[in-house]
């Protein structure tokens, strides 16, 4: 019965090695496959082994090469090979991680995790924190905490009473802010639209000049990483100013808070430990399959205060900690298994240099990018490069023809009037070799 499994790795082995042949993007007649799985709904049950080998012989062709080393498009890395296994094996568990005392194994694991997370990152000791699906949701988990802590400052207690009749809250977010942040907040009653916007300088920062005037409660949201530029807010600045006028600072820090896991990139993020709170992705810079991200509080009460529940039916009562206590899920994987299996393979020094390699790399493809006389629009400061092919017509041309060639991927943007190929680099599968060899197509693509 369990043959399948073996199965199920031999198809997913055959897959990850033929990546780094085949083109990042799926090829026509991949898509034209994708209709063998148009089938009526089946009333009859058949072989698993005949689904598992469907699945394999429509999709696996027809997937972008996300996982593979020359997938540039998205700030979002691949999944490291231990992190894929240790998914696996969590899969098999089927643990519904929501309460201690019924799922120790992993909810044990989580808190090793969470421990070595607030260790590397250097953030306070004894922060709150919850594993959900991504950076949306974890800025949307973190900025409830905000939300809680701030009226209840005011006395207004938000989770029973709700917005209506609530003491207005002011929210502050640079022009940059990433438009998931803004959504997080429409879902939190706080508005998309309503936000005070403090400008941002020709690489996105927030200016340290430019915070609105404003009186709590508030709620500043910074930001670690655009995703453009990869430039960093001056924190040190803002969340001194933002905190004399009494409010809570939130880090949006999807893929650079990462940055802080390196001691030659940490400066980037001076000060940001002295915020309230942040939002990160592992399944960004440290490769972890998705979804996977991280909400940290340092207030872990309030955090608690906006997500524990409550019921007859359920062991909440514990003497230990309940990963439902912390995220907007009652059921919900272990997150945290592939996050401990990155941090315990790599090590501190082994996740510094995956950073640093990758910002390496950008630096290296930049500067090839840029020899060959084209312009680039951003200070390689991270992981992130952003280059112009000449007019807008013409570096769109020339992304079509470097995506058509199948190579490396990367997308269009537009930033600051500017169109641009947009390159993020941020997989432990991509090395030197491939950089060389992604920098020889798009200088062809160009030509
Ligand atoms: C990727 C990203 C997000 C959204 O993260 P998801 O994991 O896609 O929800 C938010 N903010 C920034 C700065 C990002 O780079």
């Amino acid at each position: 019965m369990y043959d399948l499994l073996d199965e199920a790795a031999a198809r997913a082995r055959r897959y990850l090695e033929g990546l780094g042949q085949r083109p990042v993007a799926p090829a026509g007649a991949a898509l034209a496959g994708l209709r063998a799985l148009d089938e009526p709904l089946p009333e009859q049950p058949s072989d698993p082994a005949q689904t598992l080998a469907l699945l394999d012989a429509a999709v696996s062709p027809a997937t972008m090469a996300m996982a593979g080393p020359r997938f540039f498009g998205f700030v979002i890395g691949g999944a490291l090979p231990v992190t894929l296994a240790a998914n696996w094996l969590a899969a098999a568990w089927d643990q519904n991680a929501a309460l201690y005392e019924v799922t120790p194994g992993v909810s044990h694991l989580e808190e090793v995790a969470l421990r070595w997370l607030l260790e590397l990152l250097e953030l306070p000791p004894g922060s709150g924190a919850g594993f959900v699906t991504g950076a949306t949701v974890a800025n949307f988990t973190a900025l409830a905490a905000a939300r809680h802590a701030v009226l209840a400052r005011a006395g207004w207690n938000v989770e029973a009473h709700g917005l209506f009749g609530a003491p207005p809250i002011a929210v502050i977010a640079g022009e940059e802010a990433h438009p998931t942040l803004l959504k997080s907040l429409g879902m939190l009653g706080l508005g998309r639209a309503r936000l005070l916007r403090a400008a941002v300088d020709g690489q996105g920062r927030m200016r340290a000049d430019a915070l609105p005037t404003f009186e709590p409660p508030a709620i500043v949201c910074l930001q670690a990483g655009n995703v453009n530029t990869g430039a960093f807010d001056p924190f040190a600045a803002l969340i001194a100013a933002a905190h004399a006028r009494g409010a809570w600072v939130h880090v949006d820090g999807a893929f650079g808070l990462w940055a802080r896991a390196s001691a030659t990139l940490r400066a980037l993020t001076a000060g940001m430990e002295q915020a309230d709170s942040w939002a990160t992705d592992a399944h960004k810079w440290l490769n972890v399959p998705y979804d996977s991200g991280i909400a940290f509080c340092r207030d872990a009460h309030a955090l608690r205060a906006a997500m524990a529940i409550t019921a007859e039916y359920l062991p909440t009562e514990s003497q230990h900690r309940n990963p439902c206590d912390f995220t907007p899920e009652l059921s919900r994987r272990a997150r945290g298994v592939e996050v401990w299996a990155a941090l315990r393979s790599l090590g501190r020094a082994g996740l510094a240099e995956l950073i640093e390699r990758n910002c390496r790399q950008a630096r290296r493809l930049a500067a090839g990018l840029r020899a060959a006389g084209f312009e680039i629009l951003n200070e390689v400061v991270l992981n992130q490069v952003l280059v112009a092919f000449g007019d807008a017509e013409r570096t769109r041309r020339v992304i079509a023809s470097l995506q058509e060639d199948g190579t490396c991927w990367c997308g269009a943007t537009v930033w600051q009037g500017r169109t641009a190929m947009r390159i993020s680099i941020c997989s432990w599968a991509t090395t030197a070799a491939d950089i060389e060899r992604s920098l020889a197509a798009m200088l062809r693509a160009a030509a």
